[in-house]
């Protein structure tokens, strides 16, 4: 395991505990960006941020398919929890870690996603 697998509570720097995670894949950039781009245009805590999350996709894996891989992590200690999102992209052949589209959404103290990710 990396160092870079690991999260971290932004509050209290504990590591923290993979709750639940979720994967897509769409054949392409485009309709990733639907998923991609649409969520963080919705507040964590309302109804289409959840149904966003929610939502199954799934492509054959195909050049320039796009992976979407949602993992919600929770803190041991001071119980805060983020979302973290790893994105890969396939070249033809095999899946390549798009680190730069990798990223952290930070959720509000007091929201509990625990209910948008249980399957
Ligand atoms: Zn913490």
């Amino acid at each position: 395991m990396s160092l870079r697998s690991k999260s971290v509570c932004p509050k209290c720097n504990s590591d923290c505990h993979p709750l639940f995670k979720r994967e897509k894949t769409f054949p392409d950039a485009d309709a990733a960006a639907s998923y991609y781009d649409a969520l963080l245009k919705h507040v964590v805590d309302g109804p289409a941020f959840a149904s966003l999350i929610r939502a199954d996709a799934k492509s054959t894996d195909q050049k320039g398919a796009v992976s979407v891989k949602t993992t919600l992590h929770r803190c041991p200690k001071c119980k805060t929890q983020i979302i973290e999102e790893k994105v890969q992209v396939h070249d033809g052949s095999e899946w390549k870690d798009a680190d730069k589209l990798s990223r952290r959404i930070s959720i509000p103290e007091g929201v509990d996603l625990i209910c948008v990710f249980r399957p």
